[in-house]
């Protein structure tokens, strides 16, 4: 349920109205918009008497929100959350920003120059997976806590702030210096997982499971958002359909139908959805015409000799043409 508040209602009344609201055992939330203030109400909400809530002189309308999602609901929010990605770098709300590395981090040189050349085109930050979810447990699972270190030497270097993946909940502390915690594919169910980073006040970029509706992906980000973080970003990244020609099936669909339902940035990962490198450029671009708030693009210096993902990674000089592509279209948006 949702009450939207008359414009001059003082900063008392509606605190009035939050303690009454949880005095019922009502969970409040919020927003205060440049022309609205919005009070979401989480839980049972049966008891709220809506005759006398409405006849109330603060009130402007009372609204019941029947999706499950709450604080994920745009319906709670007036307007796009802008989420800080840290080093002054910030996602949604008219803010756009390509994320872009390799696969997994293989060793100092590598990281430091594909931070360097992806920078240079205009990436804002930098991704790279340490811990890596593989399908087959006789690859190359990541460097663990030694690629964590030197991501973070690629952002001294740079100034680029990272993005990389958490496998497990026991790890969280290792993520302490990590800019935006990335849950990845395979994980966006897990559950305890999305508990405990709902607990952090960590940016979290949550991206769709390879066979999971929209819906389950708004479910999994009100897990963290329940826990009281909201510095979080959506990432579709390709579902699993009956078509086999390229690795998933990129729903651009999904770019709109989330930006109506909820307020939070969604980006495109155009790498894992194709698996194909020379597909990331045109679906790139879809990703940007769609209104992607974030493009993450894998970009290696050397592809045919990548731990992990070779076949879908960019060139450094392939990801610069991506960059002027998307810059084109989003300019023509505008
Ligand atoms: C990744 O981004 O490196 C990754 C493993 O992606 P996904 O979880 O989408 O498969
Ligand atoms: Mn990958």
């Amino acid at each position: 349920m949702i009450a939207i508040l008359k414009a001059g209602t003082s900063e008392e009344q509606k605190n009035n109205l939050c303690n009454w609201f949880e005095k019922m055992g009502l969970k409040t939330h919020v927003s205060v918009g440049d022309y609205q203030t919005i009070i979401g109400l989480i839980g049972d909400t049966s008891k709220v008497d809506i005759g006398l809530l409405e006849s109330m002189s603060i009130i402007e309308t009372v609204k019941r929100i029947s999706e499950p999602y709450k604080n994920a609901n745009r319906k709670f929010h007036t307007e796009d959350a802008v989420i800080d990605c840290g080093n002054g770098v910030k996602i949604g709300g008219g803010n756009f920003a390509l994320i872009a590395g390799p696969c997994s981090v293989e060793s100092r040189e590598q990281i430091v120059e594909i931070a360097k050349s992806v920078k240079a085109s205009g990436a804002a930050l930098l991704r790279g997976g340490a811990y890596k979810p593989r399908t087959s447990p006789y690859d190359f699972q990541g460097l663990h806590e030694q690629g964590i270190d030197l991501l973070l030497e690629a952002k001294k270097v740079t100034g680029m702030p990272i993005v990389t993946e958490i496998m497990n909940v026991n790890d969280i502390d290792v993520f302490e210096p990590v800019d935006v915690v990335q849950v990845g594919a395979r994980n966006m169910q897990n559950f305890d997982l999305l508990k405990a980073l709902g607990r952090t006040k960590k940016t979290v970029l949550l991206k769709r499971g390879l066979a999971n509706t929209i819906k389950e992906l708004l479910m999994s980000v009100e897990y963290i958002m329940a826990g009281g973080n909201e510095n979080v970003i959506l990432c579709e990244r390709g579902i699993r359909t009956f078509e086999t020609y390229t690795r998933n099936t990129l729903d651009i669909s999904a770019v709109p139908v989330l930006h109506e339902l909820t307020h939070l940035p969604v980006i495109v990962d155009p790498s894992h959805a194709t698996g194909i490198s020379r597909m990331v450029e045109p679906m790139a671009m879809a990703a940007a015409a769609a209104g992607a708030d974030g493009i993450m693009i894998e970009v290696h210096n050397d592809p045919e000799h990548a731990l992990c993902d070779g076949a879908q990674s960019l060139r450094p000089e392939q990801f610069e043409s991506v960059c002027k592509k998307v810059n084109k279209i989003r300019e023509a948006l505008k």
